[in-house]
């Protein structure tokens, strides 16, 4: 596949830049790396990578450019992103080229994420006129008390190999108009679909003169660049993605400073199916959500929940939707199920099916390495495998599409199940019965950030929270009131009278 160049910065001795700086690229310091395209296991370009200084100074940089930026006015800033939207829709499929080659992505998912960051530029655009604070009854006479919401600061933005872009244009198009720069380290994995991305905010920002050069900054490089990153005092909030083990080491490190984190970790997504659920529907959302992006989403189908008189049925429709799915080069016309991203997601898709098999479960399809056919890479056949309960190797993310079946004997059984994991991510039941659809959603129902009636677990809308509870971190990202997060809240009390009256009637006369 080829390199869509004119998305790209310059190579430096043919290696593209570790470290940017709004239109400023270097090499950086750190040790170049090659990431390997997923689709055919060879290498896609020499990356170089940013030092702890490196990191430093762009944070240092983009610091400056908090200073100015923070007293533009928010429309002004929502002008800008209204631009990158712009920037965005011209260069729409050569950007999703990007996904496919880094993170292995068919063309219509690799565009349905560069979407979403238009899809996000719009909301963000409105958002910009609409930071509103409220106005509150003050007790004492000729006092108003009001809030304001002001930028923040510099947002740090750690992102995972399978979001390569919609993670950063949430947290960025929303930051930029609540007046915060973005330092970015996206993963190792995709250095080139982040230089594109960043470069589409540069291109933007030189038509404003009211934009700083250093509103976006990209450090490149792995876990010791985002280690970086989170330490920086610099940094009031870290907005880190990816498995827990990272979010675990970023929240300590950014707690030891007392900064802010939001953290989007690992999923593992449950559908409960019951006996009065339309299985046409539910087969066409379980293979979606199951084998979609190769089974590489955080709100990827993992657990299927059943009803006992139905899990036959439902089994042998999957098995059948199973066997006519297209694997392959994500690149070609028509082609489903793509690529996991390298060989240790694959060895990890096969160490769990023998785990499950040890734990009693039925392989009921798939489950082995694809070699014929492909462009080399690691290609597998999505797996079903059926269990006689919930087990240990249910309640860890594999994140492959490796689904697992089992029966529920009441719907607080099937919820118990369901909630009976460390992760809390996203969550679906499929039911035509309205009390247990209200009760799924209840208090008493499922404890996800995402809970669904009748649709999947994955693709969510930009418009609502994104984000999920227990060990998935707890923070809500792009719609909804997620914003509040990228500013501070200012509480002001304005006295207009000629006394001096103190809350809570306390007299202090000198
Ligand atoms: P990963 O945790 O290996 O890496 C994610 C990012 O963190 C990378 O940029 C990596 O370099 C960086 N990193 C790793 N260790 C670090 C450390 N100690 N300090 C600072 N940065 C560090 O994840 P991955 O393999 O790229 O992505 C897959 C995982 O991400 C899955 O578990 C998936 O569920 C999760 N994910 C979650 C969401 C969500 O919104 N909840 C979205 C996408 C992916």
């Amino acid at each position: 596949m080829d390199i869509p160049a004119q998305l790209l910065p310059h190579q430096i001795h043919g290696c593209y830049p570790g470290v940017a700086i709004g239109g400023k690229y270097e090499l950086g310091g750190g040790d170049k790396f090659s990431p390997a395209s997923p689709v055919n296991g060879e290498a896609v370009c020499q990356s170089g990578a940013a030092t702890a200084a490196d990191v430093d100074a762009a944070v240092a940089t983009a610091h400056g450019a908090f200073k100015a930026w923070r007293t533009v006015p928010a429309p002004v800033r929502g002008e800008l992103v209204r631009r990158i939207g712009d920037e965005v829709r011209k260069n729409k499929s050569e950007l999703a080229k990007l996904i496919t080659l880094e993170a292995g992505k068919i063309p219509a998912e690799a565009e349905g994420e560069i979407q979403e960051w238009i899809d996000v530029c719009d909301f963000a655009v409105g958002l910009s006129r609409q930071l509103y604070g409220l106005t509150i009854a003050s007790e004492r006479p000729e006092h108003q008390l009001i809030e304001q919401w002001h930028p923040l600061g510099v947002v740090g933005v750690i992102s995972a190999f399978n979001f390569p872009c919609a993670v950063w244009a949430w947290n960025s198009m929303i930051g930029l108009v609540c007046g915060d720069p973005i330092v970015w380290k996206p993963s190792e994995q995709t250095p080139l679909i982040s230089l594109a991305c960043h470069e589409m905010v540069v291109r933007a920002a030189k038509t404003m003169d009211e934009a700083p050069d250093a509103l976006s900054c990209v450090v490149q490089g792995k876990a010791d660049a985002g280690e970086a990153l989170a330490k920086s005092a610099d940094v009031p909030l870290v907005s880190a993605t990816g498995s827990i083990p990272m979010g675990r080491a970023v929240a300590q490190t950014v707690a030891a400073r007392l900064g802010r984190c939001l953290l989007e970790l690992s999923g593992n997504n449950a559908m409960i199916v019951t006996e009065t659920a339309d299985l046409e529907l539910a087969v066409r959302a379980i293979v979606f959500a199951a084998v979609g992006t190769a089974g590489q989403r955080c709100t990827s189908l993992r657990r299927l929940i059943v009803h006992p008189d139905i899990i036959d049925k439902l089994a042998d429709r999957l098995v059948k939707a199973y066997a006519t799915l297209p694997i392959g080069d994500p690149s070609k016309e028509g082609t489903l199920v793509g690529p996991l991203v390298g060989k240790p997601s694959m060895e990890k898709f096969l160490a769990s099916i023998k785990a499950a098999q040890a734990q009693g479960g039925e392989l009921l399809c798939g489950g082995e390495q694809v070699t014929d056919g492909v462009p080399g890479g690691c290609y597998v056949k999505p797996a079903l495998i059926r269990m006689p309960e919930q087990t240990d190797v249910m309640r860890e993310e594999t994140f492959a599409p490796l689904t697992y079946l089992t029966t529920y004997d009441s719907l607080e059984h099937a919820i118990e199940l369901q909630n009976g994991v460390a992760q809390g991510l996203s969550s679906a039941i499929f039911t035509s019965d309205v009390r247990e659809a209200g009760r799924f959603l209840s208090p008493a129902g499922s404890d996800c950030g995402i809970a669904n009636v009748n649709i999947g677990t994955s693709g969510a809308e930009i418009g609502g929270a994104f984000g999920g509870e227990k060990e998935t971190g707890g923070g809500r990202e792009s719609g909804s009131d997620s914003w509040k997060q990228y500013m501070r809240r200012s509480t002001n009390t304005i006295n207009y009278g000629s006394a001096l009256p103190l809350a809570q009637g306390i007299k202090f006369d000198v």
